[in-house]
């Protein structure tokens, strides 16, 4: 019975930590090291937590997965069969928070990227968009 419990425990554990550096997010954050940026991870003194914080270039990066946070157009974003309601609340709960995260941090100054997990299977395409949002007029110092 105990070993049940520890289980779930287990489990539990598990599916937080992935929650926290999910593959799609470690690819970015490597391709960003690799062009030669310095960056904090999960901004907790920001709105929304950004997963990768440039504090000079004041640039986040954002790396949602396509179905939790509704990708528009995106063909991971699918609508799940089972408890419709459920589903229908939960994620458009998200997507309003996404949104609200986006307007405080634009308001405070920060410059915004999103990378959707679809985009970052893509090495290539991805390197360019993170070089373009990185390199862009604001520059660094
Ligand atoms: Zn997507």
């Amino acid at each position: 019975m105990s070993d049940v419990h520890t289980k779930e425990q287990r489990r539990r554990n598990m599916q937080a930590i992935r929650s926290r550096d999910t593959k799609p997010e470690k690819t970015v954050r490597r391709i960003v090291h690799r062009l030669g940026y310095r960056f904090r991870l999960h901004g907790c003194d920001l709105p929304g937590r950004p997963d990768i914080v440039l504090p000079r270039l004041r640039r986040v990066i954002f790396v949602p997965g396509c179905f939790r946070h509704r990708h528009p157009r995106c063909r991971f974003a699918t609508r799940p069969a089972t408890r419709p309601a459920f589903w229908a609340k939960k994620l458009g709960s998200n997507r309003l928070r996404d949104l609200r995260v986006l307007r405080m941090l634009r308001k405070l100054d920060w410059e915004v990227l999103i990378i959707w997990e679809c985009q970052t299977k893509d090495a290539e395409r991805l390197s360019r968009l993170l070089r373009q949002f990185l390199n862009s007029k604001r520059g660094h110092s």
